[in-house]
Parts: structure tokens; C-alpha cells; sequence
């Protein structure tokens, strides 16, 4: 009899957690558990869809698919189609991989307007989560407000200001493309609550920002001249002071130089939000759509013996695809140590019908010929009865 372990998520730190499992003890009998049909968590839905390269971490996931003690569960969600207790009634552990992707609140007057959206909302309709088919209408915004200082921040904008050229090698969800070129945009704030030598986006997009086709990037010299915290450690200096220097080179460009212009504006915090306009605590902005994107939260998990957490449902909102790696490989180490004084459970198999590793790759062989097609990585299936039949062969 070997261990029988659920992981309840197949994100980045799922995927991690089983490859520590598997380097442990392949002889394992591991699940790996998602409520979409489709795996790889914010790889997918999340990872901004021009940036290929970071999506591409999706093919290391995709071999460790291949291994025998490895199975996909697809379509199954755990709290609703299975319950937690059944999971740990069934199963040696269960490691909860679920992440974290409640859009925080910023907690101003009209937040709840039309107007207002959840970066998590808006990402995950350019990325075709089944869940979020619908964006926002876009057909008269000429003014965005991006809040936020990370690279999430970047991204929206980014996506927003890039041409449809720019996006042609992308993996953006049709209907978004269209509506973003069709856009009659002219300007996207950047907003940050704090100084520049406190934003958290990384250098490299950052300058992205600066090599946009239709779009020219500024920031006011004043509140420039500043230098990082002598406290953070030395690879934060330098990457804030590269984002300073950065920022600085953008002083020097012209808003309106090019159709869309985008703005970083420091120290500055959203107060109120009205139709049509964006109360800061540095002025009033005309804005016609206003992304947040101030972080997440999730909803908790039940905890107790022979539940482990990795990845964001562990640690926070916070931290890259790599980042996950250390963390559930750590994890995985103590769930090894926790099978080794434990007996294997028997019993059925506690799993109705998935959506299993073939049934994705059905899905994944049919987005890619689509993609293929019309020149782009892959076109995905947004509709949640299309992917059920195209996982089942229909
Ligand atoms: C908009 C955005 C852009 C990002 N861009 C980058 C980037 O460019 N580069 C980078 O390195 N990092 C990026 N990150 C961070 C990166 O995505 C995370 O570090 C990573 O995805 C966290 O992995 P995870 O496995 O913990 O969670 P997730 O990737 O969120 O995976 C969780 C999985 O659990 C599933 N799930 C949730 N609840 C249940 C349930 N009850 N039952 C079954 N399944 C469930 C979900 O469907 C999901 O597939 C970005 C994050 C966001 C939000």
C-alpha cells in the first residue's frame, strides 16, 4: 500500500509541492486537485498574456503530468463538489494550494460604482477565466486610473496602452483585444500611495513602460530626487534605485507625444470616487475607468492534522512563480516526515468523474491549433460548457 495525498490546487505552488513529493518518494499516489478544468492557477489567469516567457514555466507542470504517481482532477471543487472532510477522511494529507485572489477594498466613498474594478476582475478577463466573461465597457474610455505600485499595476497599464500589434503575439482573450484597440483611451494615471523610491515594480517592466509603440510614459522630476531606504537590503537598493533613474529618464518625455500617455503620479492617494472622477489626496482626476490593484485576500481554509498549506494560501498574496518553488518543496519535506509515522488509508477511489490529464490536454491541443491558426500562442475557450466538452472529446 502506498500514501495517498491530495494537493487542492494546480497552481504554481501545487505543482512545486507534488515535484518535492515525487523527488521524495515516487512511488507516491498523489492528486492534484482544481476547480477549473484547466490547471497552472494564475499562470494561466493570472501572468499577464503578452508575457509568454513567464507563462512558459506551464510546460515544466505539464511533464511532471506525465509521471504515473501523478494524477490531474480537474472540474472539482473542493467545499462544493467534495467536501474538506472527505478530503481528509480519503486521503493520507492534503495540501491546500488554493492562492489568494480576493481584489482588496480600497476603502473609499464609490468604490462600489460601475466604474470601479478589481485587478483580479479585470486580469482574469484578458487571460479568459471562465469565470469573468465579461470586461468592462470600454467604448468611451478615454481616462484610467491604475492603482496600485506593483507589477500588477504595470501590467494593466501595459496591457491597456499596448497596440494591437504589440499584442498580436499574446494569448489576450479576442473580445478583450478588440475592445482595448477599440478603446478611445488618451491617458492612464499610474497612482501610488507612496514615494517612487518605495513602488515595488520590478525593473524590468518598469522599463517596458518606455518602449511602448503608441504609448509615451512620464513622471513629474519633482519628487524624483530621492534615494532608496538605507534599511532594505542591498538588491532592493538597487532595484529601486534603477526604477528611480528609470522614472527619471521619463521626466524627460513629452506627455502627448504619442496617442496614449501614461503617468506616474507618487504620494498620492485615492479619497473618493465619483461618476466620472477620482478624488486624490493631491488633486481631482477625470477618469472613465479606475483598476485597483492593491492586493488580495482569500478565504481561509480549514486547518488540522495532516493539512499542510503552500504557496499563497500559505504565505499572503505576495511572491513570484519561482518563489513558490522553495517554499512547497519545503512543505513537501514535512509532509514526507508526516506519511512516514502515519499507516496508508485504504478504500476507494474518493474521486467522481475529472477532467484528467488527458481530458486538459484535449483542451490545451485544441486552444494551441486555434492559436495556431491565426498566429498566436493559442486562443482559449472561455465558456465553461465548451471546455467540458472539448476535455470529454465531445
Ligand atoms: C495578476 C497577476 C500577475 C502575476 N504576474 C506574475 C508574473 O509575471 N511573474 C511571476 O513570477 N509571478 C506573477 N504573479 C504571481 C504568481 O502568479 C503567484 O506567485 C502564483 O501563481 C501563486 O501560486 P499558487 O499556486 O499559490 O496560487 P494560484 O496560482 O492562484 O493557484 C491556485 C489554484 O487553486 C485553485 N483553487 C482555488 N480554490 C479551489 C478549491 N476550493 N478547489 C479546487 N481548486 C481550487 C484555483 O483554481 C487555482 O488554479 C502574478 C500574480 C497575479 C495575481
Amino acid at each position: 500500500m502506498t500514501h495517498r495525498v491530495a494537493i487542492v490546487g494546480a497552481g504554481p505552488s501545487g505543482f512545486y509541492a507534488a515535484d518535492g513529493l515525487l523527488r521524495a518518494n515516487p512511488d507516491l499516489r498523489i492528486d492534484i486537485i482544481d476547480r477549473l478544468p484547466t490547471p497552472y492557477g494564475l499562470v494561466r489567469a493570472g501572468v499577464a498574456p503578452d508575457h509568454q516567457g513567464t507563462k512558459a514555466v506551464a510546460r515544466q507542470f505539464d511533464r511532471l503530468l506525465a509521471q504515473p504517481g501523478l494524477r490531474l482532477a480537474g472540474n472539482l471543487e473542493i467545499g462544493r463538489d467534495l467536501s474538506w472532510d472527505q478530503l481528509r477522511t480519503a486521503y493520507d494529507a492534503v495540501i491546500v494550494a488554493t492562492g489568494m485572489v480576493i481584489d482588496r477594498k480600497l476603502g473609499v466613498p464609490g468604490e462600489e460604482l460601475p466604474l470601479v474594478w478589481g485587478s483580479w476582475r479585470f486580469v482574469a478577463w484578458l487571460n479568459g477565466h471562465p469565470d469573468f466573461r465579461r470586461g468592462p465597457d470600454l467604448s468611451a474610455v478615454r481616462h484610467v486610473a491604475v492603482v496600485g505600485n506593483g507589477n500588477v499595476a504595470l501590467d494593466v497599464a501595459r496591457l491597456l496602452a499596448k497596440s494591437a500589434d504589440e499584442m498580436a503575439k499574446s494569448d489576450i482573450v479576442p473580445e478583450a483585444a478588440a475592445a482595448i484597440a477599440a478603446a478611445p483611451l488618451t491617458d492612464i494615471h499610474v497612482i501610488g500611495r507612496r514615494g517612487p523610491e518605495h513602488a515595488s515594480f520590478t525593473s524590468n517592466e518598469l522599463g517596458e513602460m518606455g518602449r511602448l509603440a503608441r504609448a509615451v510614459s512620464v513622471a513629474d522630476a519633482e519628487g524624483l530626487d530621492v534615494v532608496p531606504p538605507a534599511s532594505d537590503p542591498t538588491p532592493e537598493r538597487l532595484r529601486k534605485a534603477k526604477n528611480i533613474a528609470i522614472l527619471k529618464g521619463f521626466a524627460d518625455n513629452q506627455a502627448g507625444s504619442k496617442s496614449v500617455t501614461v503617468r506616474f503620479h507618487f504620494g498620492s492617494a485615492p479619497i473618493a470616487i465619483r461618476p466620472g472622477e477620482l478624488e486624490l489626496t493631491t488633486g481631482t482626476l477625470p477618469v472613465d475607468l479606475i483598476v485597483t490593484c492593491i492586493g488580495y485576500t482569500g478565504d481561509g481554509y480549514p486547518k488540522g492534522e495532516g493539512v499542510f498549506a503552500v504557496g499563497w494560501a500559505r504565505r499572503g498574496p505576495t511572491g513570484t512563480i519561482p518563489a513558490n518553488r522553495a517554499d512547497s518543496h519545503a512543505v513537501a519535506q514535512e509532509v514526507v516526515a508526516w506519511l512516514k509515522q502515519c499507516d496508508p488509508k485504504s478504500g476507494p477511489d474518493p474521486l467522481p468523474p475529472v477532467v484528467d490529464a488527458e481530458g486538459w490536454h484535449r483542451i490545451d491541443k485544441a486552444e494551441t491549433a486555434a492559436g495556431a491558426a491565426v498566429g498566436r500562442p493559442r486562443i482559449k475557450m472561455i465558456d465553461w460548457h465548451a471546455l467540458l466538452d472539448v476535455a470529454r472529446g465531445a
